[in-house]
C-alpha cells in the first residue's frame, strides 16, 4: 500500500480555517471587542417561505407510507430537472433533460468532475480564484498552469496564445474578485478551448447576481460552448442553500473527446458513486425556481445588493480601488499603502475589528488584495463601512 503522495502538494491550512483561527485568537485576547465578519462567503438570510413550504410538504410526504420515497434517482428527480430546464429557457438556452445532473452542491462537482480526465492532463486555472479547483487537481497529481487576473485586465484574464491546456476552469462572476466575463470575452475562451481540444469547467455559482446587460449568466450563451464546456451551478448563493445542499451540472450531448461522450461518462460515474440528492432538498430547489420562489428570492438578493452598494460607496468615497459588487456579492479591494494581504488583515482586525479575507489565499495573484462579502447583515455591513472609513481616516481606536 502506498498513500497518495500528491497530498503533500496541498497547503496545510484551508484559507477560511486560518482566517477563523486568527480571528478567534484575537477575540479571546479582546473579549470586549465586537468583531464584524465580512469574510466568509456564507449567506445570512433565511430560506424564503416558498422553499420552506415545499420542504415541509416533502417531509410530510416522507412521513406517510403511501408517499414515502427512498433513494432518489441518481441524476435527479424529473420535477427538478424540468424546473432547471425552464430556468435555462428564461436565459434563452435550451437543454435536454439528460444533460442536467442534480448534485449536492457545486463544490462536490468541481472536485468530482476531475474523474473524467487523465492524471497527465494539464489544468489552467485563473489566479486568483476559488481554491477548491487547485486543491483537487494537486491531489490528482496534475500539472497546473495559471492565467493571471490583474488590475490591468480587470481581473478577467484572456487566453494566451502558445499556452496549452487540457482542462480550463473559469469562474464568472468570479470568487473572489467579483469580476464577470462578457459574452464576447467568454467567446474568446470558447474559441481557445475548441482550438486546443480542451474542456472548460465553467463555475456559474454566482450567476444569479448578474444584472448588467452583456454579462454572461451561462457559458451556453456563447456559440460553440456546447462542444467544449461543462457548467456547474448551485442553489447555495442564489437561494440560501449553503446548509440545505443542492446544485446541478450541465454536460451537453455534443461534448465528446476521443470519440467518447462526457455526458455518458458522467452518467456512468454518478450511477457508480452517487445515490442522489435528498428529496427534501430537491423539492426546496424546485420551489426556489418557481415564480413565487423567484419573486421572494429577489427580495433577499436586493438586500445583499444593498450591502454591496454600501461597501462600494464607502470604498469609492475613500478612493480605494476595487472590482466586483455590481454583478457579484464580493468586493475585491486593493490593500492600502502597498500592504500585503495578511498584514492588512491583521491591521483591520486589530484596529477596526473587521474581518475580511486575504486575497493571497485565493492564489499568488491575490497578494496585496482583500475580499469583502456582502452576505452579512445590513447593520453589520453599515457598521463595518463606518469602521473602514475610520481606519482610512486614521481615526481608529
Ligand atoms: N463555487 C464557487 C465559486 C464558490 O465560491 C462556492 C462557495 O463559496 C462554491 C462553488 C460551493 O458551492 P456549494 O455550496 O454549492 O458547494
Amino acid at each position: 500500500m502506498r498513500l497518495n503522495g500528491n497530498f503533500s502538494r496541498l497547503k496545510n491550512s484551508y484559507l477560511f480555517t486560518e482566517v477563523g483561527r486568527r480571528t478567534a485568537a484575537y477575540s479571546s485576547a479582546h473579549p470586549e471587542r465586537r468583531i464584524i465578519r465580512l469574510s466568509v462567503g456564507d449567506v445570512t438570510l433565511p430560506l424564503v417561505p416558498a422553499v420552506i413550504h415545499a420542504m415541509r410538504q416533502a417531509v410530510d410526504e416522507l412521513s406517510r407510507a403511501e408517499t414515502f420515497r427512498g433513494y432518489a434517482p441518481e441524476h435527479g428527480y424529473d420535477f427538478l430537472l424540468d424546473a432547471v430546464r425552464s430556468d435555462y429557457v428564461r436565459k434563452g438556452i435550451s437543454l435536454f433533460r439528460d444533460e442536467i445532473f442534480v448534485s449536492d452542491g457545486a463544490k462536490s462537482d468541481c472536485g468530482n468532475l476531475s474523474a473524467l480526465f487523465s492524471a497527465d492532463s494539464t489544468v489552467l486555472l485563473p489566479d486568483p480564484v476559488y481554491p477548491a479547483y487547485l486543491d483537487v487537481n494537486l491531489m490528482a497529481g496534475r500539472k497546473v498552469l495559471y492565467s493571471r487576473g490583474t488590475e490591468e485586465n480587470g481581473f478577467l484574464p484572456a487566453p494566451e496564445r502558445g499556452v496549452h491546456a487540457d482542462i480550463i476552469y473559469l469562474c464568472s462572476p468570479n470568487n473572489p474578485t467579483g469580476a464577470a466575463y462578457s459574452k464576447e470575452q467568454l467567446g474568446e475562451w470558447v474559441d481557445y478551448a475548441i482550438g486546443q481540444g480542451a474542456v472548460i469547467l465553467f463555475d456559474a455559482a454566482y450567476e444569479s447576481f448578474v444584472r448588467d446587460e452583456g454579462v454572461a449568466r451561462s457559458i451556453y450563451e456563447v456559440e460553440g460552448a456546447r462542444t467544449c464546456a461543462i457548467e456547474i451551478c448551485s442553489f447555495s448563493k442564489t437561494a440560501g442553500f449553503t446548509g440545505v445542499r443542492c446544485g446541478y451540472t450541465v454536460i451537453p450531448r455534443e461534448l465528446e473527446r476521443e470519440g467518447v461522450s462526457l455526458n455518458r461518462m458522467w452518467a456512468r460515474r454518478q450511477s457508480a458513486t452517487y445515490n442522489g440528492t435528498s428529496y427534501v432538498s430537491q423539492r426546496g430547489a424546485e420551489a426556489a425556481l418557481s415564480e413565487e420562489g423567484r419573486r421572494q428570492i429577489s427580495l433577499s438578493a436586493e438586500r445583499y445588493r444593498a450591502n454591496a452598494a454600501a461597501i462600494m460607496r464607502c470604498l469609492g468615497g475613500l478612493g480605494v480601488p476595487y472590482t466586483g459588487g455590481r454583478n457579484s456579492p464580493y468586493i475585491w479591494m486593493k490593500c492600502p499603502h502597498g500592504l500585503d494581504s495578511w498584514t492588512f488583515f491583521g491591521e483591520l482586525l486589530e484596529q477596526a475589528n473587521v474581518v475580511g479575507t486575504p486575497g493571497v489565499g485565493f492564489g499568488e495573484g491575490g497578494e496585496g488584495y482583500f475580499r469583502l462579502s456582502s452576505f452579512g447583515t445590513e447593520a453589520d455591513t453599515l457598521e463595518a463601512c463606518e469602521r473602514l472609513s475610520a481606519y482610512y481616516n486614521g481615526k481608529v481606536r
